[in-house]
């Protein structure tokens, strides 16, 4: 106490510079008011109650990491002042050995040591996670890789990384790991890369490799494959064995922009597509990736979660019975309720699906929806009914469709006799497409097969023998005009003779009109399917319609 009269008188009798001085007794109740903005350091006395040695240095330290501090030690304690500046205190005083000019040098250049310190850091250029250079390092390190592209004609490329998932280590074992990994990261890439290249850390978890003079624009993808490979083995942090993707864009000077900043933000870009497209890659920024390639990008990469995210959905359309005038049957079409752009018809994604293969899984879904729909119809007393499934040639070629028929039968319960298969024209053709064998082991399922949108393509009846077909669908295009145009009359009036030749079933699709459904009731159309009857119905109104029916 003493002591810090002395010192307050002391420092009170000091004009230039002035000091005010605020006094606490425990270091408990000093730490509660220290605040960076108000003080500008502490005069920390080692000799506290409770505390030994530099202990109570240590503790104010944990708290307030950066706050300059000077202590205070007794003649026999010089050790524990070294130490304390050893740990990051700005000087030590000695009780009993310092006048007003002395504290007053000592606190004054601790003050403005810890201010030049600062400034120091700032202009530092390196990043002191990583010991990466830093930002400004890298963007003096690219404006002199330019000017020497430019004066020897070569490219530069800036390759941007994200470290995929990233955020997920943070939030579950916490930020020393994550930490850990990006020091990890940084010393892989660092291995990996020569020393003429230069890498930055330029957010939390991303970084910017910086090719000078590339020769080659492939010599840049040479190089994001090799860092891809270098992710494949796991690193080793903190005793746990964590296995890590990244994903790259790559921008190229002078042809991707000429400026520091727009490549950065090309490369960046072409980064979020390899994103989009699954993680785990790269893609290179170019000019023409415009803003429909990145619509289509996110469409698909939506398709992909369609499935589990149960946005797609089975509509029914009935097909009634021209005899009897009763729907006998029905076919089903697909729906995808997207998120953000509402209810598609096929013809907005099926093109996608079909490109990506999605379509395999999406067309595996949609039998199986449809064959416990109808087994379940059934088994609810609706009368006999038959389902018709739509089947993409992608689908139809794959080697194990039978065998997938088949299994999905058995594991919805229906009947084969109650499923029949709508396939395209292209099928028919297609003679090296499938074997004997396969067609074959589709016939023994005992499921029906329909020719789909028949009369656009090239096939004749006659190629039909070949496959075990059932039923034959008009296409939507002659019944249009059919009771105006006398083409079209004669094509349909051809298609259900010869099929009822060869003991098929004719189906007329797109029946709209009164005058349609006539003209094929007089010349014996079997079925007809259209929005005269009805519109494709979701599920609870079909099954509406399933009772009015049975009440009839
Ligand atoms: P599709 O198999 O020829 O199906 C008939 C299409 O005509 C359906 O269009 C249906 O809604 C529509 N339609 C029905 N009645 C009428 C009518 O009276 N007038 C008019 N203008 N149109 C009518 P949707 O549902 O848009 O399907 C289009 C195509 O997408 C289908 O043609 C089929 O090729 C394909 N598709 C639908 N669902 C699936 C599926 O689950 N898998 C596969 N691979 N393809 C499917
Ligand atoms: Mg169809
Ligand atoms: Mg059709």
């Amino acid at each position: 106490m003493s002591h810090a009269n002395l010192l307050s008188k002391t420092l009170a009798a000091r004009q230039n510079p002035s000091f005010q001085f605020q006094w606490s007794k425990t270091l408990d109740r000093a730490t509660q008011h220290l605040s960076a903005e108000k003080e500008d350091i502490v005069l920390l006395d080692l000799e506290l109650p409770g505390y030994q040695g530099f202990d109570a240095y240590l503790h104010l330290r944990r708290q307030y990491p950066t706050h300059p501090v000077v202590v205070l030690i007794n003649s026999e304690q010089k050790m524990s002042g070294t130490e304390a500046v050893m740990q990051g205190a700005q000087d030590y005083l000695v009780k009993g050995q310092y006048d007003d000019e002395l504290v007053g040098r000592v606190l004054n250049y601790a003050v403005e040591r810890k201010r030049s310190e600062e400034r120091l850091n700032q202009l530092s250029f390196y990043d002191p996670l990583t010991y990466l250079p830093n930002r400004i390092l890298f963007i003096d390190r690219l404006r002199q890789a330019m000017m020497a592209a430019n004066r020897y004609h070569q490219h530069v490329a800036l390759l941007f990384l994200d470290i995929d998932r990233f955020r997920r280590i943070n939030e579950t074992l916490g930020y020393s790991v994550g930490d850990e990994l990006l020091k990890a990261v940084a010393g892989r890439l660092t291995g990996n890369l020569y020393e003429t290249d230069t890498i930055t850390r330029i957010g939390s978890d991303e970084f910017v490799i910086l090719l000078p003079n590339v020769v080659k624009m492939t010599h840049a993808v040479k190089v994001a494959n090799k860092i891809l490979g270098a992710f494949r083995l796991p690193f080793s942090i903190q005793g746990r064995e964590l296995f890590m993707t990244c994903s790259m864009g790559i921008s190229f000077f002078p042809n991707d922009g000429d400026d520091v900043e727009i490549l950065l933000k090309n490369a960046d870009k072409a980064m979020s597509l390899a994103k989009l497209r699954g993680r785990n890659n790269f893609q290179l920024y170019s000019s023409t990736m415009n803003a429909k390639t990145l619509e289509r990008l996110e469409l698909e990469n939506h398709l992909r979660y369609a499935i589990e995210r149960g946005e797609l959905e089975l509509f029914y359309q009935p097909q009634i019975d021209l005899k009897t005038g009763k729907m006998v049957g029905m076919e089903a079409l697909l729906r995808w309720f997207h998120p953000n752009r509402g209810r598609l018809s096929p013809s907005e994604f099926l093109p996608l699906a079909e490109e990506t293969g999605l379509i395999l899984p999406i067309g595996e879904w949609v039998l199986e929806t449809a064959c416990r729909q109808t087994r379940e119809w059934l088994e609810q007393g609706f009368p006999e009914l038959r389902v018709a499934v739509n089947i993409s040639d992608l689908q139809f070629r794959e080697e194990n469709f039978a065998w997938n028929v088949d299994r999905i039968l058995k594991k919805t319960g229906l009947h084969p006799s109650s499923l029949e298969l709508e396939l395209t024209e292209n099928i028919m053709m297609d003679k090296e497409g499938f074997s004997d064998a396969s067609l074959d082991a589709l016939k023994s399922t005992g499921v029906k097969l329909a020719i789909d949108d028949f009369g656009t393509g090239y096939s004749s009846l006659g190629t039909l023998k070949r496959f075990p077909v059932h039923t034959v669908k008009i296409d939507q295009s002659f019944v249009k005009e059919i009771t105006t145009n006398p083409d079209d009359a004669a094509i349909a009036n051809a298609i259900i003779s010869m099929a009822h030749s060869l003991r098929l079933e004719v189906v007329a699709e797109g029946i709209e009109l009164e005058s349609q459904a006539d003209f094929f009731k007089s010349h014996h159309c079997d079925k007809v399917q259209g929005y005269l009857f009805s519109k494709p119905l979701a599920v609870a109104e079909f099954s509406s319609l399933l009772e009015k029916q049975l009440a009839h």
